[in-house]
């Protein structure tokens, strides 16, 4: 399955670039600084344009688990929703909590600034090494737990935006 609909959200996969994405905002997959990582932050970064980094810089950094606003600049994306996902550290440290966080504000953060259409890559299953799977099975349940709790979201489509095919493979199982 990769489609599944609540009330008025429609919420799938794809495999791409979220950096090429035209939806109201992009989660972007941040380190606490905000100033500029590795993988998607870099990606996006470099697809923003300098301003981005600018306006990051204005934001004093972001704990992990938390997410902040910025514009997408050169992006087609109007908005970059930066959240902080947790490092792995063998899943007694947080993370699943953390890593949940990450969703659950991002959507509030997004429902907050009118943003309809949103597209999330797989935080934290990178460079900070959570295990796929789990990753995407907290990503898929707390999306459905804010849509449950928010029949009235005006959020239209929410898109997992991958990289390979093992997590498309993987959001796909977390669906079903
Ligand atoms: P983290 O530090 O949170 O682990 P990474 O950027 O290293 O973040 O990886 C997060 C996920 O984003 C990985 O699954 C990676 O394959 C994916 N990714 C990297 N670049 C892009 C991109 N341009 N679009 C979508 N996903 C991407």
């Amino acid at each position: 399955m990769n489609k599944l609909q609540f009330n008025q959200t429609t919420v799938h996969v794809v495999k791409g670039d979220i950096t090429r994405c035209e939806v109201d905002a992009i989660v972007n997959a941040a380190n606490e600084s905000l100033l500029g990582g590795g993988g998607v932050d870099g990606a996006i970064h470099r697809a923003a344009g300098p301003e981005l980094l600018a306006a990051c810089r204005l934001l004093n950094g972001c704990r992990t688990g938390e997410a902040k606003l910025t514009p997408g600049f050169r992006l087609k994306a109007a908005h970059v929703i930066h959240t902080v996902g947790p490092v792995w550290r063998g899943g007694t440290h947080g993370e699943s909590e953390l890593l949940a966080s990450c969703y659950q504000k991002s959507l509030e953060l997004a429902e907050a600034n009118g943003i309809r259409t949103l597209a999330f890559p797989a935080v934290s299953t990178g460079i900070y090494g959570y295990p796929l799977e789990q990753a995407t099975e907290i990503a898929v349940g707390t999306v459905q737990k804010y849509l449950e709790n928010h029949p009235g979201s005006d959020i239209s489509e929410i898109t997992f935006v991958c990289f390979d095919d093992a997590a498309v493979h993987a959001y796909e199982q977390a669906f079903e």
